[in-house]
C-alpha cells in the first residue's frame, strides 16, 4: 500500500493528468500519485456533447484506464478513493481507509453541476458534467422522444445540436431571448438559435423552470410564464460550479474557485491548484485551454523552475459542426466596453468584437467566418491578463 508520494495530485480529469504528463516531460524520479473518487479514465471531456453526432459510445470516447495511465507515465493512481479531509501541517490526505503523505500536493477537483434552485432531484432529470453522467443520458435516451434541455449556453447549445442530429424531439428553455448569452453578442445568440429551430429545435423564451415532476412515465416541467408540459427526459445544462467544497473545509482560501498566486500556489506551503476549481488571476476559466497553460507552468514550478502561468487569448469553439462558431470570451473581472458588428465581405458568416476604449477584447466568428481565427488571434494582446491583475 502506497503511503507516500513526492506530488499527490487530487483528480483524474483533464487537469489532474495534463499536470502529471506536463511532469513527466520534464523528470522521470519523483513519485506521483493521482487519487480519484471515479474510476480514472482518461477522457477529452468537450466530445461529451457531440458524441452522437461522430456516432461515438463512451469506449471510443475514454482514450485510456486508469491502468494504462499508470504504466504510460510511471504514476501511481488510487481509483474510488474520495479524499475527505487535508492535513497541511502534517502533509497528509486522509482516504477512507488510509492516509497518503505528499511532499507536493495539487487540487484538481473539477466542478459541479449547478442546480435548479428549489427543484428536487427526480428520475430522468439529468445534467451531464462526467462520462458517468453521459453513460446515464445514454441508458435513458432509447426511452425518451421528448427531450428538454434547461439552459441555452455552451454546453445546452451542443447537446440540443447533438440530440437533433440523433432524432430526438428537442426543446430547450431559455432565459433570454437568444443563445450564448454572454459569451457572443446578440445579433450572434439569435443566429445560433434560429439554426437550432430551422433543424427542429422548439425554442421556449420563459423566465426560470420552477418545479420538475415526476407523474408516470413523464416528466412535468413547470414553467414561470409558459404553461406546463410533459417530457420524457429532462437535461439541466444551466452551469457550473468550482468544487471547492475540499479545499474550503481543509481551510484554503477560496472566492469563486480556490484562489492561486501567479505560480497557481495556494495559502498552504506547498500546495497548488489548477483547472476548473481554481481561480487565477481573479478568473475561474472552465475550459480546456487555460488547462494547458496551467499545467505547462504548474508542472515546471514543482519540478524546481519557478514559472507564472501566461494566460494568452485562448479561443473557445462551440462544437455544432452545421453551424461552427469561435470566439475568445471576454475574461474580465469587471467587464467594460461593447460588442461590434464587423463588416465582413463573405456575408455567410459572421464577425463581431469586442472592444474596451478602442483595445480588442474578445471576438466571436460564425459560420464560414471561423475560417479568419488565427488572422483575429493575431491582433489581441499577448496576454488577457491585464498588470493589475498580475500583480502579487
Ligand atoms: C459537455 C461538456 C462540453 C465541454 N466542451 C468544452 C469545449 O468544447 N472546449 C473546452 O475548452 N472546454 C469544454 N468543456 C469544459 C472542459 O471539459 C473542462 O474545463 C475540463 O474537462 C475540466 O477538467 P478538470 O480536471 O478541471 O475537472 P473534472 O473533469 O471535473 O475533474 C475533477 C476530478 O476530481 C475528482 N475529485 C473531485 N473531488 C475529489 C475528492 N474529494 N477526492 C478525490 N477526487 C476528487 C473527480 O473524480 C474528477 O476526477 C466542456 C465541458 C462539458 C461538461
Amino acid at each position: 500500500m502506497n503511503t507516500h508520494a513526492d506530488i499527490v495530485i487530487i483528480g483524474s480529469g483533464m487537469a489532474g493528468y495534463m499536470l502529471a504528463q506536463n511532469i513527466r516531460q520534464i523528470e522521470s524520479s519523483k513519485s506521483i500519485t493521482v487519487v480519484t473518487q471515479n474510476d480514472g479514465r482518461f477522457y477529452p471531456k468537450p466530445m461529451l456533447s457531440t458524441a452522437l453526432y461522430h456516432k461515438k459510445s463512451p469506449d471510443h470516447i475514454v482514450t485510456a484506464t486508469a491502468q494504462e495511465m499508470m504504466d504510460k507515465y510511471n504514476i501511481h493512481v488510487m481509483t474510488n478513493a474520495p479524499v475527505t479531509e487535508v492535513d497541511f501541517a502534517q502533509k497528509k490526505v486522509q482516504l477512507p481507509n488510509q492516509s497518503l503523505a505528499y511532499d507536493q500536493l495539487v487540487f484538481a477537483t473539477g466542478s459541479k453541476s449547478n442546480k435548479i434552485p428549489k427543484v428536487k432531484d427526480v428520475e430522468g432529470l439529468l445534467s451531464v458534467n462526467s462520462i458517468e453522467d453521459y453513460e446515464t443520458l445514454l441508458d435513458q435516451l432509447p426511452h425518451a422522444q421528448e427531450i428538454l434541455i434547461i439552459g441555452s449556453g455552451l454546453v445546452g447549445i451542443e447537446f440540443s445540436h447533438d440530440l437533433l442530429t440523433a432524432g430526438h424531439r428537442v426543446s430547450m428553455v431559455s432565459q433570454t431571448e437568444e443563445a450564448l448569452w454572454g459569451l457572443v453578442p446578440k445579433a450572434i445568440g439569435l443566429k445560433c438559435r434560429d439554426h437550432l429551430i430551422d433543424m427542429g429545435l422548439e425554442w421556449i423564451t420563459d423566465a426560470g423552470v420552477r418545479d420538475v415532476q415526476r407523474q408516470d412515465k413523464k416528466l412535468s416541467v413547470h414553467f414561470s410564464e409558459q404553461p406546463t408540459k410533459q417530457y420524457d427526459l429532462v437535461l439541466s445544462a444551466i452551469g457550473i460550479a468550482p468544487n471547492t467544497d475540499l479545499a474550503k473545509q481543509s481551510g484554503l482560501n477560496t472566492k469563486r474557485g480556490i484562489i492561486t498566486d501567479t505560480y497557481g500556489r495556494c495559502r498552504a506551503k506547498d500546495v497548488f491548484a489548477l483547472g476548473d476549481c481554481a481561480e487565477i488571476y481573479g478568473l475561474n476559466l472552465t475550459y480546456v485551454a487555460p488547462i494547458k497553460q496551467q499545467a505547462q507552468a504548474i508542472a515546471k514550478t514543482l519540478t524546481g523552475t519557478k514559472t507564472p502561468i501566461h494566460y494568452p487569448a485562448m479561443p473557445v469553439v462551440v462544437k455544432m459542426p452545421t453551424f461552427p462558431l469561435t470566439l475568445v470570451p471576454v475574461r474580465e473581472p469587471k467587464i467594460t466596453g461593447q460588442w461590434e458588428i464587423q463588416d465582413n465581405a463573405d456575408d455567410s458568416g459572421m464577425i463581431a468584437a469586442f472592444y474596451d476604449e478602442k483595445k480588442l477584447k474578445g471576438f466571436a466568428l460564425a459560420g464560414t467566418a471561423t475560417r479568419q481565427r488565427n488572422d483575429w488571434l493575431a491582433k489581441m494582446p499577448g496576454s488577457i491578463v491585464s498588470e493589475d491583475q498580475s500583480a502579487p
